[in-house]
């Protein structure tokens, strides 16, 4: 099932939108992967509406009649947006996210929020405080993260969108670890407003799908100009499906794949991706990075610092958890922060806030910055050879929950290929290469270049399954 279908069988009376949407309700209320943390209940009065809508042949949106599920990081109006965190357990946002209104602009349902790493850090769902989420094609295996719930709601078919965010690969990494589609558009493509920060130079509202047509439509509707976040686009950027052709275009592949410890069955699964794009009459030539080799420590050090910094609003005064029992105000702070927040982000906040701190000169951050400005212009500059830079998703396929949860370092360093598009300002598209427990490609693109990256993604997508 895809958008156009889904939307013809409505317009066709084959369905109505409110037993579907019930339909849909169904299996979410299941929770079979403990995907969800908690569910809409409007949704079916604002499916009655939509149905009255298509009875008065009004005019219908973009989205009209689809199910969507929301990360638990986008704020909903008076729908709990827990972040994932024992801090915001209870908290309801007082308005919308700009997404959110973008979609029901369009006639979409919000049908639940879903489970996700704590604040957004991590990549497995295992730092959230509602327990791991179980990776519907093997649930002994985690989901990947931080967009966790929202990974599996498409790939457990229960909604056709979900909307996650992605600061170093949270949305592209669960998408290849469940096998759908994952896009992360150029920053400031999608409005922040409203959407919790982790490290707001990172950040994006990203998408996953089924399919990258679904993401193109869902894409022309979440994206918008936005007075209310100063970091948006100022002109409307224009999505529309076309035919993209391979032939003669350029595309950059990793020469030393070796030393990024790549698994070996994602690796055949990159080399498969690679012949398919020679048949097509892609000109392949193989690249060897000079600064991707520091990618995570550059990550680690820019978006911890980020991170802390954004964290510090939750002090138990102005939001969520506040400690019970305290002798002064800043015995609050203390208890309220390690109480509410789990290990995962105390450790980030603690680092951050060295990396910032003034006694040395801010140095460790300082350095992070000139190392961003290197690779960013090593990966930009190579789009003036080539159209797309092609990368594995992954470095390696889900692990088991619970078997890493001594070895913090290996978890961040799989995602060594993600991080790269988000320190650049880049764009990227994840696609699977074949069904079931899998290697996905990456495509990158140039700043901007979103709607040929998510085109080429298609007619990849199209003629490898
Ligand atoms: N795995 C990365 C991290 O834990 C990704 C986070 C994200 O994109 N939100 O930092």
């Amino acid at each position: 099932m895809d958008i156009k279908s889904l939307m013809e069988k409505f317009k066709n009376r084959e369905i109505s939108v409110e037993e579907n949407t019930k339909n849909v309700l169904e299996k979410i209320k299941k929770n079979e992967f403990n995907h969800y943390i908690t569910i809409s209940e409007d949704a079916i009065e604002r499916a009655k509406e939509l149905d009255k809508k298509l009875e008065d042949n009004q005019q219908l949106g973009k989205l009209f009649g689809i199910c969507v599920t929301l990360k638990d990081n986008i704020s909903t109006k008076g729908l709990k947006t827990t972040c994932g965190s024992k801090m915001l357990e209870n908290f309801e946002p007082v308005y919308n996210a700009t997404v959110v209104e973008n979609l029901l602009k369009e006639d979409a349902i919000i049908v639940a929020k879903t489970n996700m790493d704590e604040f957004a850090m991590g990549s497995s769902s295992e730092t959230s405080y509602f327990g791991a989420v179980n990776n519907p094609l093997d649930t002994k295996r985690i989901p990947g993260g931080s967009s966790s719930g929202s990974a599996v709601s498409v790939a457990a078919n229960d909604v056709l969108i979900s909307l996650g965010t992605d600061t170093g690969g949270s949305v592209r990494q669960p998408a290849s670890y469940c096998n759908i589609v994952g896009y992360y558009p150029t920053y400031s493509l999608i409005s922040r407003y409203g959407v919790v920060s982790m490290a707001n130079t990172l950040d994006q509202v990203a998408l996953f799908a089924n399919n990258v047509e679904d993401i193109i439509k869902t894409s022309q509707v979440v994206s918008s100009c936005d007075p209310k976040d100063m970091t948006s686009i100022k002109n409307e950027y224009e999505f529309s499906i076309e035919n993209y052709d391979f032939n003669d275009k350029k595309i950059a592949v990793i020469k030393n794949l070796d030393i990024y410890d790549v698994e070996d069955v994602v690796k055949e699964d990159y080399y498969r991706a690679i012949e398919e794009l020679k048949n097509f009459g892609c000109i392949i030539e193989e690249i060897e990075f000079k600064y991707v080799k520091y990618a995570n420590a550059i990550y680690n050090v820019v978006m911890s610092s980020e991170a802390s910094s954004n964290l510090s609003r939750f002090d138990g005064i102005r939001y969520g958890y506040q400690a019970e029992n305290y002798d002064s105000i800043e015995d609050l702070f203390i208890k309220t922060r390690s109480e509410g927040f789990g290990e995962e982000v105390q450790r980030r906040i603690a680092l951050g806030t060295m990396y910032l701190s003034a006694s040395d000169g801010q140095k460790v951050y300082k350095q992070g910055l000139k190392l961003r400005k290197l690779l960013k212009d090593e990966l930009r500059n190579l789009f003036n050879d080539f159209d797309l830079i092609l990368t594995p998703t992954t470095t390696d396929l889900p692990y088991e929950i619970g078997s890493r949860n001594d070895d913090a370092l290996s978890v961040y360093d799989s995602g060594i290929f993600n991080v790269i598009v988000n320190l650049a300002t880049l764009c990227a598209i994840s696609v699977p290469v074949r069904r079931g427990l899998s290697g996905s490609v990456q495509f990158i693109a140039n700043a901007f270049d979103d709607n040929n990256l998510l085109n080429a993604a298609r007619s990849f997508e199209r003629s490898i399954r």
